[in-house]
């Protein structure tokens, strides 16, 4: 999923114009990307000659830290304080949630490169 780097934006508005999808558009001169209508064609990256619109690898650092947040914020709770199995418990929970989103993501990789030999590669006529 391509996002807007706020630094690197210079507003010109060249991706709202060559969007096909029109999934972008100007907030207070920054350009935004509404995921749910882009169809990750990739033109932004081409055409931004601030080279702001960035890819979603470079998030990755990010997430991360997000999700470690959200773990300790947890495990920091007063709920689990001064109880430790109830913590060992938590920590066990938190290891199932990412595990299977680990499992979702790994499955659908797996089922896209079915569906593509499938369906949409090109097969050789000999
Ligand atoms: S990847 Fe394509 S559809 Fe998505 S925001 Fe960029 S230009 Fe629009
Ligand atoms: S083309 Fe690049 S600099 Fe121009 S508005 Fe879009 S993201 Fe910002």
């Amino acid at each position: 999923m391509p996002w807007v780097s706020e630094e690197l934006c210079t507003g010109c508005g060249v991706c709202v114009d060559e969007c096909y999808a029109s999934a972008i558009s100007m907030i207070e001169e920054v350009a935004f990307i509404d995921e749910t209508e882009c169809i990750r064609c990739g033109v932004c990256h081409e055409v931004c000659p601030s080279d702001a619109v960035r890819h979603d690898g470079e998030r990755v650092p990010e997430e991360v830290a997000s999700n470690l947040a959200w773990a300790e914020e947890l495990l920091e709770h007063e709920y689990y304080s001064g109880d430790s199995q109830k913590r060992e418990e938590l920590y066990q929970r938190l290891l199932r949630y990412f595990n299977k989103n680990k499992k979702v993501m790994e499955k659908s990789i797996e089922r896209l490169k079915l569906l593509w030999d499938e369906k949409y590669e090109e097969k050789s006529e000999d």
